[in-house]
C-alpha cells in the first residue's frame, strides 16, 4: 500500500452549504474531504462519494467555513488577570479549546506574543487541541506609547516587553522590520494612537505616536519585507496617518470621534484598506457589569479558571471597569464605534471579523458569536457578517489560497451547525461539529476545563 491509499475520505452529505464567498447557499449539498483537503463541493446528487469514504449525515444542517478571529491575544487569558492560573499553560490550552467550541478553526495573535512557535507546533503535532495559529509576533511602537503602558498596568512588561519594540527613528525602525521579517511573521504590527481606557484613567494616553517619518520608513520597509501591515489607531486623524502612509488593516475601527471619519472611509474604499471589527473589546468593559449571569452562561465553554478569575480581589476587570464613569463612557465608546464600523460598511470597506479577545473580560472563542451578532447589529446582513469571519478574514492574513471559503483544494476546516445562520446571526452560536485540518470533532466532546487536550 502506498502512503496516498492511507489517506482517508470523508463526506458531509445533504446540509445547507455556506461557502463564504457571499453567493446563495446550497441546499442538499455535499463536500468531500480527502485528507485535510476539501476535493469537491456541489449538489448532492451529482456527488461521487468514493467507496471508502466516512459518510457524515449532515441534513437538516448547515455547513460553512471554519470561523477565523483575525484579532486576538492568547498571551492573555481574558480573565481578570488576577489569578497566576490564568497565565499557565492549561489555561492556554483551554483556551485554544474554546475556540473550536465556538467553531473558529483559524486565529491571529495580534500582540507580541513570545512562545507563538512553540504553542503553533504543539498545535501542529496534537499536543494542544486548537485552531490554527497566525501572529504578528511583534509590536512597534514609539518610546512609551500605547500599549506599554497597558502591559505595565497587567504586570505584563516583563513577560511580553521583549516583544513590543519602541523605536524613535527611521533608520532603526527599517532595521527592526529587517530583524522581524526574518521570523517570517503573519504581518508587521504597528501602534499609532493615544488610545485611552473608557472613564478617566489614563496609561499612555499622554504618549507621542509614532513620528511621520518614522510611520513611514515602518511602512516601507514592511512592504519591501512582503508584509502587510497592521495598524492601531482610534481617532479619525491617527487612522488617516496610518492609510496615507500605505498600512493594509486598521486593526481597530474608529473609536473615538465621528467627525472626519467619512474622509478616511473614502480613501480606504479607494485605497482596499480593510478592517477589524474588534466591537466586543469596547462591550468588555462594561458588558459584565450590565449581564453579570452572562458569566454562568458560559461554563464548561470557557474555563472556570478564567470565568472565576474576574470576580477575584485583585481582577482587573473588578478594579478598572466598575470605577465610576466607565460604563457610561464604554457605552458611548461603542455607539461610537458601531456607527463608525455602519459607515465603513455602507460605503464598502472591507469589514474582517477580529475580536480583540484575551484583554479582561474579553473570552477567547466566546466573543466570536457575540461579535457577529454586534456586526449584524451595524447593518451587515448575516450572509455579510459570515463573510467577514471566513473568506474576508482569509484574504486579511494573505491565506485566501488556503482558507476562508468551501471551494477544492483548500484546507478542510469546517463548522457544522444546528440552525441557520443567515436566518439569524444568533445561530451562530449552535454549533455541533467542525471539521479541523479534515479531522472531524464533536464540540460537545471538547471539555475545555481539562488541561489535556483530550477528545472524546
Ligand atoms: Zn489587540
Amino acid at each position: 500500500m502506498t502512503v496516498a491509499d492511507d489517506v482517508r475520505s470523508l463526506a458531509l452529505v445533504g446540509g445547507t452549504l455556506i461557502d463564504g464567498n457571499g453567493g446563495t447557499a446550497l441546499s442538499d449539498a455535499t463536500l468531500i474531504v480527502r485528507g485535510n483537503r476539501i476535493v469537491w463541493v456541489g449538489p448532492a446528487r451529482e456527488a461521487q462519494v468514493p467507496d471508502d469514504a466516512t459518510t457524515v449525515d449532515t441534513r437538516g444542517k448547515w455547513i460553512l467555513p471554519g470561523l477565523i478571529d483575525s484579532h486576538v491575544h492568547i498571551g492573555t487569558s481574558g480573565g481578570g488577570n488576577a489569578n497566576p492560573a490564568e497565565f499557565a499553560q492549561a489555561t492556554l490550552a483551554s483556551n485554544l479549546k474554546s475556540y473550536l467550541v465556538f467553531g473558529v478553526t483559524s486565529i491571529m495573535d495580534m500582540g507580541g506574543q513570545p512562545h507563538l512557535d512553540a504553542i503553533a507546533s504543539k498545535i501542529a503535532y496534537q499536543e494542544l487541541l486548537g485552531p490554527r495559529l497566525f501572529g504578528v509576533r511583534y509590536g512597534v511602537t514609539a518610546p512609551e506609547s500605547h500599549p506599554i503602558g497597558l502591559l505595565r498596568e497587567f504586570g505584563a512588561l516583563e513577560k511580553m516587553g521583549s516583544h513590543f519594540l519602541q523605536v524613535d527613528d527611521a533608520e532603526t525602525a527599517r532595521a527592526l522590520v529587517r530583524r522581524i521579517a526574518t521570523e517570517h511573521p503573519a504581518g508587521l504590527k504597528i501602534y499609532h494612537s493615544r488610545t485611552e481606557f473608557p472613564g478617566t484613567m489614563c496609561l499612555d494616553c499622554n504618549r507621542d505616536k509614532l513620528r511621520p517619518e518614522v510611520l513611514a520608513a515602518l511602512l516601507d520597509e514592511g512592504h519591501a519585507q512582503g508584509l502587510r501591515v497592521f495598524a492601531h489607531i482610534a481617532y479619525p486623524s491617527e487612522a488617516r496617518e496610518v492609510v496615507l502612509a500605505g498600512a493594509d488593516v486598521l486593526a481597530h475601527p474608529i473609536t473615538h470621534a465621528e467627525s472626519g471619519v467619512d474622509e478616511v472611509t473614502e480613501l480606504m474604499v479607494e485605497r482596499g484598506v480593510m478592517m477589524h471589527s474588534t466591537l466586543t473589546r469596547v462591550e468588555a468593559y462594561f458588558g459584565l457589569m450590565v449581564n453579570p449571569f452572562a458569566r454562568e452562561m458560559l461554563r464548561g465553554k470557557v474555563a472556570d479558571t478564567v470565568l472565576d478569575g474576574l470576580a477575584l480581589p485583585r481582577s482587573v476587570v473588578l478594579a478598572r471597569h466598575t470605577r465610576s464613569g466607565v460604563t457610561e463612557d464604554a457605552r458611548r465608546i461603542l455607539e461610537t464605534t458601531m456607527a463608525n464600523v455602519r459607515r465603513a460598511n455602507e460605503a464598502g470597506v472591507t469589514i474582517v471579523m477580529g475580536t480583540d479577545s484575551g484583554g479582561a473580560g474579553g473570552f477567547h472563542g466566546a466573543c466570536v458569536p457575540r461579535e457577529m451578532e454586534l456586526l449584524n447589529e451595524c447593518g451587515l446582513t448575516p450572509m455579510a457578517v459570515i463573510v467577514a469571519a471566513t473568506r474576508n478574514a482569509a484574504r486579511s492574513l494573505g491565506m485566501s489560497d488556503e482558507l476562508g471559503t468551501l471551494e477544492a483544494t483548500k484546507l478542510a476546516d469546517v463548522a457544522i451547525l444546528d440552525a441557520d445562520p443567515l436566518q439569524r446571526t444568533s445561530h451562530i452560536r449552535q454549533v455541533s461539529a467542525i471539521l479541523k485540518d479534515g479531522m472531524l470533532i464533536d464540540v460537545a466532546q471538547i471539555s475545555v476545563n481539562e488541561g489535556v487536550s483530550r477528545v472524546g
